[in-house]
């Protein structure tokens, strides 16, 4: 909630005209309770989680043949009553899981000093907290995977997450309930170390929201704007974590790449890499030219 009765007040308070974006915020956010604006992330969890992944979906039902292509286990067939049970699954968590954590993490919120109020934030600051905020979860989530992959770990609570050995768009955030409050930590992280404004923390979540969906989707699109972030790991990346499954020793990090270069548990995923390549070579020879 604002502390300006109108648009006339915060000018005089600021010393300046507001921009348009900033007569926006003042008439969307001065009435509401800070309690409200941040538990718009829970609705836009739904939404995400909801709309994202319908792409993928529309092609493993087979509505776009010309994509099959880019399925990563194209031997997978996708069937639209287990995309619809996962489906199911993952809003129950939202609401059951989800929503309570983002409820309860209210008060560290306020104590953190995200503000909710004018001026909003510039792009430039915008953009570099988004930046620091994907490098810590992606360290911190590293770490804590890893540690998933113990063996009591593992039997009881990431096996859960694993069952998708060829994942889909909206397995993304299904997970057993304890890993969803274990992993949403690092998500936290960045914005209790780097606090700022209110819809740079909604933009963090929509981001890494749409980030997982795409890593999850189980294909490679080549026009996606993902591949020009430099060591981004992707869908492919992913997707060879969960086709392993239990013994995975590879492909840790859920955003970038160089976790798994620097402590050392690629090799998995470069050896597959170098047999996938010699099956193509052998397939086309002309592709190694
Ligand atoms: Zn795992
Ligand atoms: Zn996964």
């Amino acid at each position: 909630m604002l502390p300006y009765q109108s648009l006339e007040e915060a000018e005089l308070a600021l010393g300046r005209a507001l921009s348009v974006a900033e007569k926006l915020w003042f008439q969307y956010s001065a009435q509401k309770p800070d309690f409200i604006l941040h538990c718009h992330n829970i609705l836009f969890a739904m939404l995400f989680y909801t709309l994202a992944p319908l792409p993928f979906v529309f092609i493993g039902l087979g509505w776009f043949k010309n994509m099959d292509k880019f399925k990563i286990q194209p031997k997978v067939k996708d069937s639209f009553s287990n995309m619809f049970k996962c489906y199911k699954d993952v809003m129950r968590s939202n609401v059951f899981v989800t929503g309570p954590v983002q409820v309860i993490s209210y008060p560290s919120i306020q104590w953190i000093g995200i503000r909710t109020g004018l001026p909003l934030p510039s792009l430039a600051e915008v953009f570099w907290q988004i930046v620091v905020y994907f490098i810590i979860e992606d360290f911190s989530n590293y770490w804590i995977h890893r540690m998933l992959h113990t063996k009591w770990a593992y039997k009881n609570i990431h096996s859960v997450h694993h069952e998708y050995t060829a994942p889909i768009g909206f397995a993304a955030p299904y997970a057993h309930w304890a890993e969803i409050w274990i992993l949403g930590m690092p998500s936290f992280l960045g914005p209790a170390l780097v606090p700022g404004h209110i819809t740079t923390y909604w933009l963090w979540f929509i981001l890494r929201q749409l980030e997982a969906i795409e890593t999850h989707s189980g294909y490679v699109l080549p026009w996606s704007p993902t591949k020009y972030i430099p060591f981004y790991g992707g869908a492919e990346y992913h997707d060879y974590h969960h086709f392993v499954g239990e013994q995975s020793k590879s492909n840790f990090a859920s955003i970038f790449t160089y976790c798994d270069y620097i402590y050392g548990t690629n090799k998995g995923y470069r050896a597959h890499k170098q047999v996938l390549e010699k099956a193509k070579n052998l397939q086309d020879p002309s592709a190694s030219k």
